[in-house]
């Protein structure tokens, strides 16, 4: 098969999150041709997700008719450190026990079938930066709000990767130097003030020290259970204690912004992730603070908005960056 006509092909592109794992058969113009969704129960170990990755890949090959050699190959964007010359997750906070993993080849081994490895942020920043918020915007920060924060950052329209690649870990700036302890063995993190995580932290230690709120009977006293999703839920409906929860990760946030656009001037920060479906219940306490504490001509250049793709912006950034890796051999 000569090069041209294996670029036109689909790719498989799977989208490895410490909750779910998404895989969707995308097609050259970026048309999601089939999605699905599994749980990654990244509990049960290593291999069991990765039996799991390769499930997936298999039903939606064959829930479409589509063979994987009819495909330009599988395409995986995975949550933490990645090593992505060497298809490597270095290291994942979200994944437990996944250290030096090396998914690309794996995969490719078991199932016969050319496989890329990305993070999951640089995914979604390329996805949005191409196809959905940020079209035509050189100087972007894409931050996905859910269970933790990741991040990536776009400087003249190339993706910023740094010395070692791990380049984009917002989530992991330091907050507060004598903030709480963080998955990855800092203190104080963004992460550890402003995630959905560290919001339900909150909200479960308010109540379960006396204070009240409607949690309470939403959750049917089961507090433990609580989750960002609940106190979004409870601040709408004009809880207070909610209210203030969030308020206060979004300050976080905020300071979390300032720094990001006194350093980089960017010209607009997308904000993904399920936390960031509560929209301007989030983002407006967050815009605030940039326009108190940030160097006012920067924070007048910098919009702050949401993701144009929402859960898709990891597997179209995954497919994107196959697609224009091909595009460039064609070209050479
Ligand atoms: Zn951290």
């Amino acid at each position: 098969m000569n090069g041209a006509k294996k670029a036109s092909l689909p790719v498989v592109a799977i989208d490895l999150g410490g909750s779910k794992i998404a895989a969707a058969i995308i097609s050259r113009e970026y048309q999601i041709l089939a999605r699905e969704y599994h749980p990654t129960l990244a509990s049960e170990g290593v291999a069991s997700v990765i039996n799991r990755i390769a499930t997936a890949v298999k039903q939606i090959t064959a829930s479409t008719s589509t063979a994987l050699s009819q495909t330009c190959g599988i395409s995986i964007a995975a949550a933490g450190a990645i090593d992505h010359k060497r298809g490597t997750v270095t290291l994942s906070p979200n994944l437990p026990g996944w250290r030096d993993v090396p998914l690309g080849s794996i995969i490719q081994e078991r199932l016969g079938s050319r496989t890329w490895l990305f993070n999951d942020a640089n995914a979604a920043a390329l996805g949005e930066h191409y196809l959905g918020a940020g079209r035509g915007v050189n100087n972007l920060i894409y931050l996905t709000v859910g269970t933790g924060i990741g991040g990536a950052i776009i400087t003249n329209g190339q993706l910023y990767t740094g010395a070692c690649g791990s380049a984009g870990e917002i989530g992991h700036m330091t907050i507060d130097a004598n903030g709480p302890r963080c998955e990855c063995g800092n203190v104080g993190c963004l992460e550890t003030l402003a995630s959905g995580r560290a919001i339900a932290r909150e909200a479960i230690r308010r109540i379960s020290s006396g204070e009240r709120s409607s949690l309470t009977e939403l959750t049917d006293g089961k507090i433990a259970d609580i989750t960002a999703r609940e106190v979004a839920i409870a601040a709408r409906q004009g809880d207070p204690l909610a209210g203030s929860v969030i308020n206060n990760a979004a300050a976080y946030l905020g300071v979390g912004m300032v720094n990001l656009v006194n350093i980089f001037n960017p010209e607009m920060i997308i904000v993904g992730g399920g936390v960031a479906s509560m929209g301007d219940l989030l983002l407006n306490p967050a815009r605030q603070v940039v326009k108190e504490r940030a160097f006012p001509v920067s924070s007048a250049a910098a919009s702050i908005v949401t993701t144009e793709l929402g859960h898709d912006a990891g597997l179209l950034g995954a497919a994107y960056f196959v697609f224009k890796q091909a595009e460039d051999r064609e070209e050479a």
